[in-house]
């Protein structure tokens, strides 16, 4: 388990949370409010957990160089965009860390508020949204009808470390920095243990009577 940290202050900006291979499969949406009665999608990943998007993501936007029957969004796959110079592909920040949005803690909305821009809510296209209470441009929330729900931490904003007191999953690979504990002496096999298990002999077996019939009272 990590946690990411602000790179300029060292503030932790996420909840311990774990790395993924690759984007989970998401569940789609039906376009209807959830249960909090917001018109948003489900959650790119689940909480607790966190994938990098080696694409690039948003804003800024330059003109698309090739073909133009070769156009294929702002990222391959994505959605469309153009101006009058002609179709666009995002040349925004890589490496983005998608985290579910309340994994997230401590960012605040930009003073600049034409990177808030949305429906119902930013949808993520117009960089860097959020900051940390530092002032440092760290976030990219998406939380729009329009768009994913998902909170992006920019890769050169922040960094990854290992989160303190987590159990149970490894953290990422990282140079063995502290002297590994020595392993809990294990009891031994323990070969004289008689074969039979004779150290709690069952007990009488309870007559436990199937059914009282009424001439069985006394
Ligand atoms: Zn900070
Ligand atoms: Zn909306």
């Amino acid at each position: 388990m990590n946690v990411l940290l602000c790179a300029a202050c060292g503030r932790g900006l996420t909840e311990p949370v774990r790395l993924l291979d690759a984007p989970p499969r998401h569940p789609g949406w039906d376009g209807l409010p959830g249960p909090d009665g917001r018109r948003r999608p489900p959650a790119s990943v689940p909480r607790g957990t966190y994938v990098v998007d080696p694409l690039p993501h948003g804003a800024p936007y330059v003109p698309f160089e090739g073909p133009l029957d070769e156009y294929d969004g702002v990222v391959p796959g994505g959605g469309w965009r153009s101006d009058e110079r002609g179709p666009l592909v995002s040349a925004g920040p890589r490496g983005t860390y998608v985290l579910h949005p309340l994994g997230v803690v401590g960012v605040e909305p930009h003073a600049d508020g034409s990177r808030l821009i949305g429906c119902c809510g930013p949808d993520g296209t117009q960089g860097v949204s959020h900051v940390c209470g530092c002032g440092a441009e760290v976030a990219i929330v998406a939380a729009d009808c329009t768009s994913g729900y998902e909170t992006r931490l920019v890769a050169g904003a922040v960094r990854v470390v290992a989160a303190q007191g987590a159990q149970g999953a490894p953290a990422e690979p990282t140079p063995p920095a502290e002297p590994t504990p020595p392993a809990e002496p294990t009891p031994p096999a323990a070969p004289d243990v008689p074969a039979t298990p004779t150290a709690h002999p069952v007990r009488a077996t309870g007559t436990a009577p199937a059914a009282r019939s009424p001439e069985a009272g006394r």
